[in-house]
């Protein structure tokens, strides 16, 4: 028998005993070893409640569970694995389905029993009630809001109708725009040039005339596009079919904050946070406006050397014309540069995760020793941070699930469709220059001779 032991804390169990991962683990491994069952894997879950699945060990175990790696999965108690009935109905049927048992260390669920059986049929009809529960409330708040006066919502938001039973469908060519939208942003667009090329393109809003920064962001922002719905300060989560994977909103979310970390710090002018000093081994370099020349200038703070923008703006637009119209000059640039792939190396990540497994398991043990001189309050300090780093490491391998790696190829065609790129970034406002800049480069280190009217020269890396 292959045994997988699933334990769970919360941040606010830790502090009990009787909760705590080490006194699960024995608990859970003597039951094992009372049995002859052999544990293929234990997943250990800290600081995480049971008010939903995502959790990272959860979605391993799922995943291990689908591999056919699992015959049983154990647990100290049923409420370590969920508090939902509803999600528990849903992880049984998973069992069901991959052939798993499902046991509990100080209850009785045994699914190959008449006992065991009635059990499940009462989950069953639990999570039944509990999901038309659900959709009761939603109703009931919504009909409340009607008597106040408030139709819900007015409309229903771009992508859905929501009829007037609250029943939900997805208009599938806005859902295709939404979609976009979310690829445009992770492709480095902004807002206001995701609006133009909408707008270009002739796709219409519902009721506004046309696209723009706002309406934009409000799509970017609201997570009614991966089901989720709110309504005054209720929250209904997987209310409705989502349009975008949670991984695609969570990183546009991520990408938005990045954004605006730039902005804040690089602010109003157009090439600062893009533009470096070569002659200083990439120092970055600082705008400022002189009043009394009406230029724009910036300044790299450690060698001073000033450049004014014009010039670097010329050199840079006379670059960017080049690669948008020359595929043999784009590849001659870059094709070097793409050739060891950049991708996040996965088994060292994993690896990564198993060193701190077992750094957590000597937490645990020095936890069970009464002889040990450390706080428990220190030890779960400890235990903490490498949860901390444990789920910033699951992050970036989901990530690298969702990410699929632009080629050089791809990246050509991309650069290619901006043919009009220069006539546009002459007519915008600094703004949108910035994000036109940002939306091809990701870095420049600008090279120059000191002295007044020596030659520039560009290196850069794109987006
Ligand atoms: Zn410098």
């Amino acid at each position: 028998m292959k045994v997988a032991i699933y334990a769970r804390v919360s941040t606010d169990e830790q502090a009990k005993e009787g909760f705590s991962i080490p006194a699960q683990r024995e608990r859970l491994r003597a039951f094992c070893a009372s049995q002859g069952w052999e544990i293929v894997q234990e997943y250990i879950e800290e600081g995480w409640s049971a008010k939903d699945l995502e959790r990272p060990q959860m979605k391993q175990l799922l995943k291990d569970i689908k591999k056919g790696n699992i015959d049983i999965v154990l647990v100290y108690r049923l409420d370590r694995l969920t508090r939902s009935v509803l999600d528990l109905y849903l992880l049984l049927q998973t069992f069901e389905k991959y052939n798993v048992a499902f046991r509990s260390a100080t209850e009785v669920y045994d699914t190959s029993t008449a006992m065991g059986r009635l059990f499940i049929t009462l989950v069953a009809a639990l999570a039944q009630w509990e999901r038309e529960n659900l959709a009761e409330r939603v109703r009931f708040g919504i009909e409340q809001m009607i008597d106040e006066g408030k139709k819900p919502g007015g409309h229903s938001p771009y992508g859905y109708k929501f009829d007037k039973d609250f029943n939900c469908t997805i208009i599938e060519d806005e859902a295709n725009v939404v979609r976009m939208i979310y690829r445009m942003y992770c492709d480095g667009y902004g807002y206001r040039s995701i609006a133009d090329r909408l707008n270009e393109l002739g796709i219409k809003p519902r009721i506004a005339k046309e696209w723009n920064h706002n309406s934009i962001r409000d799509i970017l922002t609201n997570d009614i596009y991966i089901g989720t719905y709110r309504w005054g300060n209720k929250v209904v989560l997987n209310n409705h079919p989502p349009i975008v994977s949670e991984a695609l909103f969570r990183k546009v979310q991520k990408e938005k904050n990045n954004r605006s970390v730039d902005r804040k710090r690089v602010g109003k002018f157009i090439l600062t946070g893009l533009l470096h000093c070569g002659n200083c081994n990439g120092h970055k370099m600082q705008g400022s406006f002189d009043k009394r020349e009406q230029k724009t200038y910036y300044r790299c703070l450690k060698c001073n050397r000033i450049t004014h923008e014009k010039n670097i703006l010329e050199s840079l637009l006379a670059e960017v014309q080049q690669l948008i119209t020359s595929k043999e000059y784009f590849m001659s640039k870059f094709s070097h540069q793409f050739d060891e792939p950049k991708t996040i190396d996965a088994s060292a990540l994993t690896k990564e995760l198993e060193k701190i497994k077992r750094q957590k398991e000597k937490w645990y043990d020095l936890y069970m020793d009464d002889n040990n001189p450390i706080p428990k309050e220190e030890l779960f300090a400890k235990i903490n941070e490498l949860n901390e780093k444990e789920k910033e490491i699951y992050e970036t391998l989901s990530e690298c699930e969702l990410e699929e790696k632009e080629s050089i190829e791809e990246k050509y065609n991309r650069i290619s469709k901006m043919t009009d790129f220069k006539q546009q970034f002459e007519q915008a406002d600094d703004f949108t220059k910035k994000e036109l800049l940002f939306s091809i480069f990701e870095k420049i280190v600008m090279y120059r001779e000191k002295g007044r009217g020596k030659k520039i020269s560009l290196d850069y890396t794109l987006k």
